[in-house]
């Protein structure tokens, strides 16, 4: 056994390389990747224009450090803003940590507004990092047991539930956000209303809250457009990204806009490796190839074409709940717990995920082909039939 701390339950398999959709492990079998890293190869494995990005930086530059302008970094920003409508970026290493960011750029918020104990109304079933803000945050009670006490200023609602919103800034005047995923990811690929999008939008001008959305998972593509948000044409006043901005190196991102910009000033926050040359440089690329590739097009198609093709696959088999999702963020929800399914298609020779229990997650990457989405549907459509009809 290795000194690894036993945080992860892991699969008994180690990959040793990979090349667009396909991974191979140690022992030379080759898997279809459906899963790309949980949203963050966006590119896919050995992307020629990442690899290139990524080696040519290595060799001029690794790191310097935020006391220095950083090229790159600037460069990220202004692409970032003009693709979000955001206007101005600070960078972090992770999810978590733009969240972080996104957290406090909202209680400072609150401060300016002469709210000492600032409220952040957060959503059930999200899911924000495993930090102890974020995890104070995330609507899971697994993630939090055991780590009390919880970071305070957190009041949880309903998905989808304007009217719970609402009722809570009736009687809670120290509300200064509100923070959700549009998609959420985790918590089961779950959807926000474009009504309610709107609704929210139209309320947290109304109190002058900032709107946060968390596009960790759902930002960079993956539905379709660039964030998720912009499906319902709403700006959000903070935005949060990470996992596919890098398409493998770690980078993370909060952006704020109108009254959540200009707040911070030099010490209100800091990363040391934040916003480094080549996380940035990685970023780059991976816009770049987003746009010159047409992929967020290709992404609709695809992610509409594994849909239907799972619904009609799968369409005599008892104990589907619902198939949905948008572009390449797709779940299928059973009526039962349904985890051994991962290591079924790991025998199989694919790569899922299963998320809340019952819900098969797919998150490919962005330039999953046509042929793969086909090969995809029908292997996972076999798996999930033998697996409903061999219990009860
Ligand atoms: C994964 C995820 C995070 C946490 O990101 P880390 O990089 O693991 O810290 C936060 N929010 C959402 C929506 C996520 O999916």
């Amino acid at each position: 056994m290795s000194h690894l701390m036993n945080t992860y339950a892991r699969l008994p398999v180690a990959f040793t390389h990979g090349q667009g959709s396909r991974v191979t492990d140690s022992e030379g079998r080759s898997y279809l990747d459906a899963l790309s890293g949980i949203a963050v190869n966006t590119l896919g494995h050995n992307h020629p224009a990442l690899v290139a990005a990524i080696a040519g930086q290595a060799a001029r530059l690794l790191h310097t450090s935020n006391l220095y302008r950083i090229p790159a970094a600037e460069e990220l920003s202004d692409r970032l803003a003009a693709l979000s409508g955001m206007d101005e970026v600070f960078f972090g290493n992770s999810g978590a940590e733009a969240n972080e960011a996104a957290i406090k750029l909202a209680r400072f918020y609150g401060h300016q507004r002469n709210i000492d104990s600032a409220n952040i109304i957060v959503m059930e079933h999200s899911f924000h990092g495993r930090t102890l803000a974020t995890l104070s945050a995330t609507g899971n009670r697994k993630t939090q047991a055991g780590f009390e006490p919880l970071v305070s200023g957190f009041v949880r609602v309903p998905f989808n539930d304007l009217a719970a919103i609402r009722a809570v800034g009736e009687h809670n005047h120290n509300v200064v956000a509100v923070m959700l995923e549009v998609l959420q990811g985790e918590g089961g690929i779950h959807l926000a209303d474009p009504d309610y999008l709107h609704g929210l939008r139209a309320l947290c001008d109304e109190r002058g809250w900032l709107l946060i959305c968390d596009e960790v998972q759902c930002g960079i593509g993956r539905t379709g457009k660039w964030f998720g948000y912009q499906h319902a044409g709403i700006l959000p006043d903070v935005v949060t990204l990470a996992k596919g901005l890098g398409g493998g190196v770690p980078i993370g991102a909060c952006l704020a806009s109108g009254r959540a910009a200009g707040l911070f000033g030099p010490g209100n926050h800091g990363s040391t490796f934040g916003g480094n040359p080549l996380a940035c440089s990685a970023a780059l690329a991976v816009l770049d190839t987003v746009a010159k590739a047409g992929l967020l097009e290709h992404t609709v198609a695809v992610g509409q074409m594994i849909r239907e093709g799972l619904r009609s696959e799968l369409a005599g088999a008892k104990g589907i709940v619902d198939i949905r999702g948008r572009g390449l963020m797709i779940g299928i929800e059973l009526d039962r717990p349904c985890g051994v399914l991962v290591q079924r298609g790991l025998d199989a020779g694919l790569l899922i995920n299963v998320t809340a229990d019952k819900v098969v997650r797919l998150l490919p990457a962005l330039n999953f082909s046509v042929e793969e989405g086909r090969e995809l549907v029908v292997r996972l459509a076999a798996l999930i039939r033998d697996f409903l009809a061999a219990k009860d």
